[in-house]
């Protein structure tokens, strides 16, 4: 088996890489700025791609390249870009595509995949022909191989995009999806000034704050860069606190890759605790006090 990775982001790439060489050769394709991070994950190459990257050119060439270099497979990391690239490949090549899997087995002619489906609540299991696969960030840690990839250098041709202006979105600088562990609040704190009632349970526990959809998007009490869920970021801590959050299926499918869950919730029966390792019931103003105090914070 031998796959042609794509992600604009070098650790992205790097997971995909490590999850593929175990079942045969992997390539890997991203930026030249970023390319040296790329080297060390054992790609049998690292294509350094120079120029504005637009999905019609980074199309275009993973298309050229799958068929001018032998590739069975294009890996696609699910970003908003490689989404895009993901679906350009697969008409251009006229083959099918299986997006956001989760598990990839070659097969003789059919593929076996897995991903996540209705937001997570299953997985899907399907045998297919497809030759284009997008995979969710996250599934694997990147590891190094021991040995450097050879680095060609490759031009991209000139996009039909021309970017006429490029403004940089004001960020806190918050890596979720590096944090290892994060206290995550919902609609249940009520208002944008009770947050400061949870930050020092955050501070007590050396963690990242997170939050729900309606937390971060419908009431922006936090940033948008801090959500988790099917539409924020996928999150994989080491421990994962829930503060006055439901549980529904779409914030679960961002979390749900947490080793251990707390939850806090004033509902028992609130479907977060379905999917907690430990579960507190009472109100988050009085808990998270008495928790602060018990970790000598
Ligand atoms: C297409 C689509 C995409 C979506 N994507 C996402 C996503 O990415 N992420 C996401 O989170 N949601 C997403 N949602 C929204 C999701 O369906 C839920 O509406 C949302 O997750 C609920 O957020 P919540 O748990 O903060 O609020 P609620 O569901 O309102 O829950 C608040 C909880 O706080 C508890 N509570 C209240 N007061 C207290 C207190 N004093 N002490 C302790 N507990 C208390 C309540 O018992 C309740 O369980 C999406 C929805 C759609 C349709």
């Amino acid at each position: 088996m031998k796959a042609l990775v794509f992600s604009e982001f070098p650790e992205t790439a790097a997971q995909m890489v490590t999850y593929l060489r175990k079942l045969g050769e992997a390539d890997a394709a991203t930026l030249s700025s970023k390319a040296d991070a790329l080297k060390e994950y054992g790609a049998g190459k690292v294509y350094a791609l120079n120029g504005q990257m637009q999905s019609d050119n980074v199309s275009a060439f993973l298309a050229e390249t799958y068929k001018s270099g032998g590739y069975d497979y294009i890996f696609v990391a699910s970003t908003i870009l490689g989404r895009e690239v993901a679906g350009a490949v697969s008409q251009s090549l006229d083959v099918d595509i299986t997006s956001e899997i989760v598990e990839f087995q070659p097969g003789q002619g059919n593929v076996h995949t897995k991903r996540n489906f209705l937001g997570g609540k299953t997985v899907l299991e399907e045998e297919s022909e497809s030759r284009v696969f997008t995979f969710a960030p996250g599934i694997v840690d990147a590891e190094k191989a021991g040995s450097a990839s050879e680095v060609a250098s490759v031009e991209l041709k000139p996009s039909a995009v021309t970017v006429a202006s490029v403004e940089e979105k004001q960020t806190s600088g918050v890596n979720l999806e590096k944090a290892k562990i994060i206290v995550s609040i919902g609609r249940g704190v009520g208002k944008k000034e009770n947050i400061a009632q949870v930050e020092p349970l955050v501070k007590a526990v050396n963690g990242e704050l997170a939050g729900s959809r309606p937390v971060c998007l419908d009431y922006q009490w936090l940033s948008d860069e801090r959500q988790v869920g099917i539409s924020g970021k996928k999150v994989r801590p080491n421990v994962y606190i829930a503060v006055g959050i439901s549980g529904q299926i779409q914030h679960i499918a961002g979390m749900r890759g947490s080793k251990i869950v707390v939850a806090l919730n004033k509902d028992k029966t609130a479907p977060i605790f379905d999917e907690s390792d430990y579960g507190i019931v009472g109100d988050l103003f009085q808990i998270v006090p008495k928790l602060v105090q018990a970790l000598g914070a």
